[in-house]
């Protein structure tokens, strides 16, 4: 094992006090896009203890030009990103403790998914899941780094609770600004989530061994222009995270249908279903549409219309952004 490490122990940073706390830490990623893969592999290959990643979704062709942990086999294979994930990284590391769980995290499940986490890691696409995030790692004492990135231009910060800046601090100046764009009207290069999703990796292992300079302040790089800037967040007097107060976590914001960023894709959750069966879904859509499934999620295609349906009763209706006509086909074929 040591050999295995050598490297990053002979590294001042880390050494062999860090490589042990490396081994008995506990990280979370949440979203395994670009970024998330990016972590993942770093983190798997650097020996954390304990990996759990958590991504809702499947894997198309547009996915592999930047998420590193993906082929062509996993998309005939028809796996969700978060079980392919598992997969190819327990290859690379047999000795850590990899999961993979495919779940949209929300207010409801977001505490028993994150639970004892030493860190999180944002992967996301969503400003308004980032804020659930928040509001867990306050209550919890988690720290976490975000990241972003999108055409040729990302940024990352790093929160640890109790200690403003936290997210919801700097999101309402981040969303007054107009910094959110979508992936589908900027499109994204490869190199700025690699080197965003590395910039967290670095602060998620400063954070786990206990060592070296947390970043404390918004860092924004952009590759195609050449730039990088290091920008000072105040922290917000009136910040309700930073009261105690978890908005996000009681669920006062958020509904069930989602356009889902950079995939002209809604997705449509069902709190009231705990777990589907597929046989029984494809016997009943097979008289009105194409069927085909896995243990993983079902395909169905009906009228020019394609959706996935997870086992967990979420479906993800493809080619549209429009929230009714997603809610509507859900209602028809899979049930409210
Ligand atoms: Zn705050």
């Amino acid at each position: 094992m040591i050999d295995r490490y050598s490297r990053q122990i002979i590294f001042p940073g880390i050494g062999e006090e860090g490589q042990d706390k490396l081994s008995r830490s506990y990280a979370v990623i949440i979203g395994c896009g670009a970024l998330g893969t990016i972590m993942a592999t770093s983190l798997v290959r650097a020996g954390v203890g304990r990996v759990r990643i958590i991504d809702r979704d499947f894997i198309e062709y547009h996915n592999l030009q930047r998420q590193v942990l993906f082929d062509e086999d996993d998309i005939r294979n028809q796996l969700p990103k978060a079980v392919a994930a598992e997969r190819h990284l327990k290859k690379v590391n047999s000795s850590v403790e990899i999961e993979g769980i495919v779940a949209d995290i929300n207010h409801t499940n977001i505490e028993s998914l994150v639970g004892d986490a030493d860190i999180i890691l944002d992967g996301l696409d969503n400003f308004e899941t980032r804020l659930l995030i928040n509001d867990v790692s306050l209550k919890h004492n988690i720290p976490w780094v975000y990241g972003g990135a999108i055409s040729s231009f990302g940024m990352t910060l790093t929160i640890i609770p109790h200690d403003p800046p936290c997210f919801r601090c700097f999101s309402r100046s981040a969303m007054q600004k107009g910094v959110i764009q979508t992936c589908d009207t900027a499109g994204v290069i490869s190199p700025i989530p690699f080197i965003i999703g590395s910039w967290q990796t670095a602060e998620a292992m400063k954070i786990l061994v206990g060592r070296g300079n947390i970043n404390r302040e918004l860092i924004t790089i952009d590759v195609w222009q050449g730039n990088f800037y290091r920008l000072k967040i105040s922290p917000r007097p009136d910040c309700p995270a930073c009261q105690g107060k978890y908005e996000f976590l009681e669920g006062k914001f958020g509904g069930r249908t989602t356009v889902l960023c950079g995939q002209n894709a809604v997705q449509v959750s069902n709190p009231k279903v705990a777990s589907l069966s597929f046989p029984e879904l494809a016997a009943h859509l097979k008289p009105v549409g194409e069927v085909s499934y896995n243990e993983f999620m079902l395909c169905f295609i009906v009228d020019g219309q394609e959706m996935v349906v997870f086992p967990d009763g979420r479906a993800i209706v493809k080619n549209t952004n429009d929230k009714s006509l997603a809610r509507g086909l859900y209602a028809k074929y899979i049930g409210t």
